[in-house]
């Protein structure tokens, strides 16, 4: 069903359109960058599954080599964890995931914080503000921003406490570092009926902005997002927002969809551009 109201209307400048590797998940890293550039998008964010198979110098050989811009590394965070020992090796592995960001030139790291059934949210956010604050050094020696990513709430069981735009920002406010914002992803947060206030609010740290399109009915809770137009998320007026709040860097399409994977890619690559020349 489409229930997107927004009147068809190309306007989008193409120089801001960024794809997540993810989103064309079959294809490889080197994929990824040829088809990409081929149809003119300038902006990609690497999922590290994609890097780890590329392999990290190849993967910053190839991006260093290609005419797209590296704009964040995804994901860090999942800090909860049930003990101090689970807990430290997710602020270890956050080290490795900064190491990586700085490896390939990637400017931010975005970050799903976590959860994990069993630990109340409450205390589940306490460990992830603990969590960011411990790596955050080493986000700033490396020169890498970190952005929390507040996930809709129907994944607050096992993947992220931060549900709200407003509770991504109370944490930015409290941990005070130039080096942490925030990531307005629509597909997450387009229900939230502060949305527009708490935009406004992040202008200073509002680092990306994510694109996709809530299917209905949604047939999978993780992978059936589909292309922006055809679902209800009001994309134009959550985009007017970002850029009222100042934010001038890309819009990334972020899809995880079996339907799509299943596609032949660059037709799908074609349909992405379409959709973001459209409706975005
Ligand atoms: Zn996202």
């Amino acid at each position: 069903m489409v229930c997107n109201e927004t009147e068809p209307k190309a306007f989008s400048d193409l120089s801001r359109l960024g794809i997540h590797t993810i989103t064309t998940k079959p294809w490889s890293l080197q994929e990824c960058i040829f088809e990409y550039e081929r149809v003119g998008v300038r902006g990609i964010t690497v999922w590290r599954d994609c890097l780890h198979a590329a392999g990290i110098p190849e993967a910053r050989r190839m991006l260093e080599q290609s005419g797209l811009e590296v704009i964040s590394l995804c994901r860090g965070g999942f800090f909860p964890g049930a003990t101090k020992g689970e807990r430290q090796k997710a602020i270890d592995e956050n080290r490795t995931i900064i190491e990586e960001a700085a490896a390939i030139g990637a400017p931010l790291i975005v970050l799903v914080c976590g959860a994990q059934p069993g630990i109340p949210l409450a205390d589940a956010r306490r460990q992830i503000q603990e969590g960011i604050a411990t790596v955050l050094p080493d986000a700033a020696a490396a020169n890498v921003k970190l952005a929390i990513e507040p996930l809709h709430p129907m994944y607050a069981d096992s993947r992220s406490a931060i549900n709200t735009l407003r509770q991504a920002n109370d944490m930015v406010e409290a941990l005070a570092d130039p080096h942490v914002g925030v990531t307005v992803d629509v597909y997450h947060l387009w229900w939230d009926p502060e949305l527009k206030e708490e935009i406004g609010r992040a202008r200073s740290w509002l680092f990306s902005f994510h694109v996709s399109d809530w299917r209905t009915p949604t047939r999978d809770l993780l992978n059936d997002r589909t292309l922006m137009g055809k679902g209800c998320i009001p994309l134009r007026q959550i985009r007017g927002w970002v850029e009222q709040a100042g934010f001038t860097g890309f819009v990334e399409v972020e899809i995880f969809s079996n339907e799509y994977w299943s596609w032949d890619q660059r037709e799908f690559l074609r349909e992405i551009y379409s959709a973001y020349l459209t409706y975005c």
